[in-house]
């Protein structure tokens, strides 16, 4: 792989800027262990500064016709497909992901930038029937500033799911990467403003930590609204922040703990193919991991032997290598974390059915893909979002205990079920609350597609026509065509 050689200081007005403050921090390849970037993190007055740039490239969008901003954001798309390289050896390095995961968020992350190039046109109001005397109609107006607040797992396209429906709503977007994966949103804001016709203020990055620079953009009453990605601990820490300095609009994409119902009479052998790889893909950081199994008895061995010679085919190791499907998780941090889990559930007595027996690379914060059989709802493997390469398996009585089990839980992000009934199928897509319903299929992400949380798993939807509403406030317009005016006096 090729050395990074990024420039890591803030980047707002098109161009790139000292900060103001001398905070810096490290990011670390987390398959080395090595420092690959020190990065300036942005303050009060950094963040000022790029509101300001913001400002003025809001503007200037706006006057832009939605046709050619359609075109400019598809343009985007072209640059990014052109980069994708470089781009693809930032991600492998600064967030330790395997080649070929990082390669193919390239397809989806142009697929988004295409889809809401598609968008500004379709942005419309309505007319409300009122009499004869007035005509009342509404129009959808962007916010204007809008700070975006990700998470680390899919770098490049979580940074792309806030960017391309912010700017296809005609706003400016100011984005805080996670501090984990600093690096990538910097080059993919200057690819941005490199687009000839892109205002060069419309996408600024701001690095920093959570609790400086996240806490000053929320704070900040010049950021119009916030949208979020991230835990559903931080999004408490946000709106306790927003509700102590000014009102805003947010949304939030939240953690999850997805369930799996695996019926008897499902295709026990699809089932388990599509369940691993969706609870052991990515290093099982994803915010829609197949981690809670929750199988009917009649098939628990065969499925649970399934999963286990999957899980035990997976090639652990150096990301950079194509034939590796199976990194080091990003940062010591989320290691410690993972372990923890597994620890204490050893401690416990749970049953551990596969983990441990691999031989790991002795540098990088490399897990075991781990499968624990017989989990109990009470469990904390049961009810906590690990993030991490570790999945359970709960045997159910009936239907009724599956749908149970399933919504036993604070999260409402995704949920599957595997079944050839399709009458059961639907009394389960119903009553299992969540915002992903995915049947006899998983890990389902289109830009068409909306995506969001019930429960503690947020508000708000990303992507398809959804994004109108997240990022377009309503403004209702009243006409008078009568020289009636009411004679109060
Ligand atoms: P996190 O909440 O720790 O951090 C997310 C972002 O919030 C980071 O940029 C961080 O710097 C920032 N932040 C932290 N404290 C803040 C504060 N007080 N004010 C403002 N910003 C602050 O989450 P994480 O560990 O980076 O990411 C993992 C989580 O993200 C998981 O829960 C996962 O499920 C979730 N996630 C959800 C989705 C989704 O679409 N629902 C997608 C990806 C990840």
């Amino acid at each position: 792989m090729k050395a990074i050689t990024l420039d890591t200081r803030h980047f707002y007005g098109g161009e790139h800027h000292d900060s103001f403050g001398n905070k810096t921090f490290q990011s670390i390849n987390p398959a080395t262990q090595e420092v690959i970037a020190t990065i300036p993190e942005a303050n009060e007055q950094d963040i000022s500064a790029a509101i300001d740039a913001a400002k003025i490239a809001f503007k200037e969008w706006n006057q832009i016709d939605v046709i050619t901003r359609g075109h400019l954001i598809n343009l985007i798309a072209d640059a990014i497909e052109e980069h994708s390289e470089e781009l693809v050896n930032i991600d492998v390095q600064d967030a330790g992901r395997p080649i070929l995961d990082a390669t193919e968020d390239i397809e989806a992350v142009v697929r988004m930038y295409r889809y809401f190039g598609g968008l500004p046109d379709k942005i419309e109001g309505v007319t409300i029937p009122f009499g004869n005397e007035k005509l009342v109609f509404t129009k959808r107006e962007p916010y204007g500033v809008i700070a975006a607040i990700t998470a680390w797992n899919y770098p490049l396209f979580n940074n792309t799911a806030k960017i391309a429906p912010i700017i296809a709503t005609g706003n400016a977007c100011i984005l805080k990467p996670a501090e984990e994966t600093p690096l990538v949103a910097l080059r993919l804001a200057e690819i941005i403003a490199n687009v000839p016709g892109i205002p060069r203020g419309l996408v600024s990055v701001l690095n920093g930590s959570g609790e400086t620079t996240g806490n000053a953009l929320v704070a900040n009453s010049n950021i119009n609204k916030i949208t979020f990605t991230g835990s559903t601990q931080t999004a408490k820490l946000i709106l306790n922040n927003i509700s102590n300095n000014n009102v805003k609009n947010c949304t939030f994409e939240l953690g999850g703990k997805a369930p799996v119902v695996v019926f008897d009479d499902a295709n026990i052998d699809g089932a388990a193919k599509a369940i691993a790889f969706c609870a052991f893909f990515n290093q099982g950081q994803t915010c829609t991991a197949a981690t809670r199994i929750i199988v009917e008895k009649g098939v628990h061995d065969i499925l649970l032997e399934k999963l286990k010679e999957i899980a035990s085919r997976i090639v652990i190791g150096d990301p950079t290598n194509e034939k590796t499907t199976l990194g080091p998780l990003v940062s010591k941090a989320q290691y410690d974390k993972v372990n923890g889990y597994l620890k204490r559930a050893i401690e416990r007595s749970e049953k551990m059915v596969l983990g441990n027996e691999r031989t790991l690379p002795t540098i990088g914060y490399y897990v075991c893909p781990t499968i624990f059989d017989n989990i109990s709802p009470s469990s904390e493997l049961f009810t906590d979002e690990v993030f991490g390469p570790v999945l359970t398996v709960t045997t159910f009585e009936d239907e009724k205990d599956a749908i149970r089990l399933a919504n036993n839980s604070e999260y409402g992000l995704a949920a599957s079920v595997w079944t050839k009934d399709i009458d059961r199928m639907h009394r389960l897509a119903s009553s299992i609350k969540c915002g992903i319903m995915q049947c006899n299929t998983i890990f389902c992400e289109f830009p068409g597609a909306p995506a969001g949380g019930y429960k503690n798993s947020g508000y708000g939807r990303e992507f398809g026509k959804e994004a109108i509403t997240e990022y377009t406030q309503i403004k209702t317009v009243w006409v008078s065509y009568s020289d009636n005016y009411l004679d109060w006096v």
